[in-house]
């Protein structure tokens, strides 16, 4: 029986533990596998005999997460890593060689922008950002040795939205592959390989894990693709997965699509309230009619999430000021938990980006970054009216502006 999305969250991966009976999956916390005779471990390093070996090639605990990822996304096959770092580096420099080129999103996290501009070019991989939301751009931009393309939709932090199947009829005649970091949207709201993407790569440390409480990322795409960073970047970097907090992940995904559904619900009431606020310069929300691709969205998402970006009238001073006198809404770096929580990014998720590029790519001083949260959303606007309620009494405030 094809199972819908809701329930694929609760049973995928899943099943009762052979020995106890255990419904929920045992977390296997051992670094080794004993074997029970020296032909069989030869026959499972050769890679003739499955079963398992050494927890950073592979864990029963790791193994119930990848299976319940790949059927999230609609994957063949999808890997676990210890952070999302670990999960976009093993598959940029499982796909990219010396002399190749890469393609990126010209809004993006800051550690995948250092990633691509400070690491890569040290193994001889070029690149170049480009404007996903111009199509003509990302013509343009692609190259003879352009292997890869990586894309993040929604953007952090600027909330850009790309059309992903439009990007994939541009990437598939040139054989580019293309990967999506689906973070923002998480497979509740967005599927990125059925719309033409070839690998999806998540920082499960959001949506996926949902709780604040854990570091890690994943991957999904081809069967041959995984096995292949499994038994190469994966186990030779090594940003392998701790059974507990694959366990973790295999909690928090139980809940994905309620979860999710809260926060959308919520992230709308409060842009809504932002949007039409006289302290509020600017909202980007691709839930708003006014976001410039409402339409991809409302096409490509089944909910516009829950980040929200907008300017407080005022600049930085006011911005930093609103933010430090904000009581539920927590300051802290990270998104997709059930707490709200509040960022800025220009001194921090971004402060990496040279500071020209990130104004080029509309990051500026002023842009604050909210990761609408579980709560009650009266709660939460509430203390964002607050907040601006404060700013908006300060008398000063052109003058620092
Ligand atoms: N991709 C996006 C869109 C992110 O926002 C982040 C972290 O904030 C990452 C990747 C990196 O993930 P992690 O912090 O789990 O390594």
């Amino acid at each position: 029986m094809k199972q819908r999305f809701a329930t694929v969250t609760v049973h995928a991966g899943q099943r009762p533990d052979p020995v106890t009976g255990s419904l929920s999956t045992p977390i296997y916390q051992t670094s080794t596998f004993v074997f029970p005779d020296v032909a069989t471990g030869a026959r499972r390093f050769a890679g003739e005999e499955a079963g398992y070996i050494y927890t950073r090639l592979g864990n029963p605990t790791q193994a119930a997460l990848e299976e319940k990822i790949a059927a999230l996304e609609g994957a063949e096959a999808a890997l676990a890593f210890g952070s999302g770092m670990a999960a976009i580096s093993a598959v940029l420099l499982g796909l990219l060689r010396s002399g190749d080129h890469l393609l990126y999103g010209d809004s993006i996290y800051g550690c995948s922008h250092s990633l691509i501009n400070e690491l890569l070019p040290r193994w001889g991989i070029t690149a170049t950002a480009v404007d996903g939301t111009d199509l003509v751009a990302v013509a343009q931009a692609i190259q003879p040795n352009t292997k890869v393309f990586l894309l993040e939709t929604p953007s952090n932090p600027t909330l850009k939205v790309v059309d992903i199947a439009a990007i994939a009829a541009l990437c598939a005649p040139n054989a580019i592959q293309l990967v999506v970091d689906n973070t923002f949207a998480s497979p509740a709201l967005q599927l990125p390989l059925k719309l033409g993407a070839h690998v999806v790569v998540h920082s499960a440390t959001k949506f996926i894990g949902g709780h604040g409480d854990v570091i890690a990322g994943v991957a999904a795409g081809p069967k041959a693709l995984m096995d292949e960073l499994r038994m190469t970047t994966l186990k030779d970097i090594g940003g392998v997965i701790a059974p507990f907090d694959a366990w973790l992940l295999l909690r928090g995904l139980k809940t994905l699509d309620v979860r999710v559904q809260r926060h959308c619900a919520n992230a709308m009431q409060v842009a809504a309230f932002l949007d039409q606020h006289p302290m509020v310069e600017r909202v980007y929300y691709p839930g708003l009619p006014h976001h410039p691709q409402y339409e991809i969205a409302q096409r490509q998402m089944s909910a516009p999430g829950s980040l929200i970006s907008f300017e407080v009238r005022g600049g930085l001073e006011a911005g930093r000021r609103f933010i430090e006198r904000l009581e539920l809404c927590q300051l802290a770096v990270s998104l997709g938990d059930v707490d709200t929580l509040i960022q800025h990014p220009a001194s921090m998720t971004h402060s990496i980006v040279p500071r020209e590029e990130r104004m080029a790519t509309g990051i500026t001083d002023g842009l604050i970054r909210l990761a609408v949260g579980i709560e009650d959303a009266a709660d939460i606007i509430e203390d964002l009216a607050q907040g601006l309620a404060y700013v908006g009494s300060m008398p000063n405030l052109s003058a620092v502006r």
